[in-house]
């Protein structure tokens, strides 16, 4: 055997070892109708296993070629997205289009541009990618390892600047809406008015409790919430969990969010301090259901207590 053959079939063998490494783990698929599949993750934290995909993703299917919703949090993480996309519609993907700036959202973008897809984002969620890249491959490098590798940061190939834009391809009608700062700065979310399906990215969290971080906007998701909500869709793909409508959104984010926001605003306001926001509202057992509630609540409250007393 030559250096040459040696090179090669060691290269084929390595293909094919990442194929069936990326071959192990599968998203949760969900047929909506009108030619629409949510892409479910798993609840819990990003992991080797999992390919930083704990999210939920949507494909759609046009004649004209499939749009698939965030692009997942890695090289990898695309090349699966990219798989399910074709099993699904037997296309190729046309359109990725990133509803926000979290890591498993758009690090996938570059090998969808270097398959020739068009990458859509607004201008707000581009800003904080490219301010949340570096924390966020430093966060990923330790749980997905090599499966990190060829990850490279880009950002859309075409960018929306309005609040509000219409988006089409084969005959599909996309909405994209700006509502407020949410999750993060910059978050999206996309409606298609012919199958009252929203698509709403990390403005609602199913099955598991949502996660107020310093950079959220815990009031403005709560506005946000509200804008969505009355779209009054009949399906809402979430940014996490499984399929919904508009009374399970409220359920699972829109009233949790009300508890904790309108609950620490008035302890805010009577500068009562953390502790006593904490001791009222530190308990609540009727989001225990939610998945994550006993990592994530009491940081939650006392995350939008710092936040409300600052804006004061
Ligand atoms: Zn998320």
């Amino acid at each position: 055997m030559t250096f040459g053959m040696l090179r090669a079939a060691c290269a084929l063998l390595c293909a094919w070892s990442v194929a069936a490494a990326a071959t192990e783990f599968r998203l949760e698929v969900e047929d909506v109708g009108h030619g629409i599949f949510a892409l479910v993750g798993p609840l819990g934290d990003r992991s080797y296993e999992n390919h930083g995909l704990n999210a939920t993703y949507a494909v759609i299917d046009t004649p004209e070629g499939a749009i698939l919703i965030d692009s997942g949090a890695s090289r990898m993480g695309a090349e699966l997205l990219a798989a399910e996309t074709q099993r699904l519609t037997g296309k190729p993907v046309r359109w990725v289009i990133n509803t926000g700036a979290q890591d498993h959202r758009w690090l996938g973008n570059a090998w969808f541009i270097a398959q020739g897809a068009e990458v859509i984002a607004h201008k707000r969620t581009v800003n904080t990618q490219k301010k949340e890249v570096g924390h966020q491959l430093e966060r990923l490098a330790p749980a997905l390892k090599e499966r990190l590798d060829g990850t490279e940061p880009a950002h859309a190939t075409r960018v929306i600047v309005a609040d509000s834009e219409t988006l089409q391809l084969g005959g599909r009608t996309l909405e994209m809406h700006y509502l407020s700062d949410a999750h993060f700065a910059g978050d999206v979310m996309l409606w298609m008015p012919e199958a009252r399906t929203l698509f709403a990215g990390d403005h609602v969290y199913m099955d598991r409790i949502l996660s107020i971080r310093p950079f959220s906007s815990a009031e403005g998701w709560l506005e946000a919430f509200g804008k969505l909500a009355a779209f009054d869709a009949v399906v809402i793909v979430p940014g996490h969990g499984s399929v919904t409508d508009t009374a399970g959104a409220q359920r699972d984010t829109g009233d949790y969010l009300a508890f904790v926001v309108e609950g620490v605003r008035k302890h805010a306001e009577d500068m009562a301090g953390a502790e006593e926001a904490l001791a009222e509202l530190g308990d609540a057992p009727q989001f225990e259901r939610l998945q994550n509630y006993a990592d994530l609540h009491r940081a939650n409250v006392h995350q939008a207590y710092l936040q409300i007393e600052a804006g004061l």
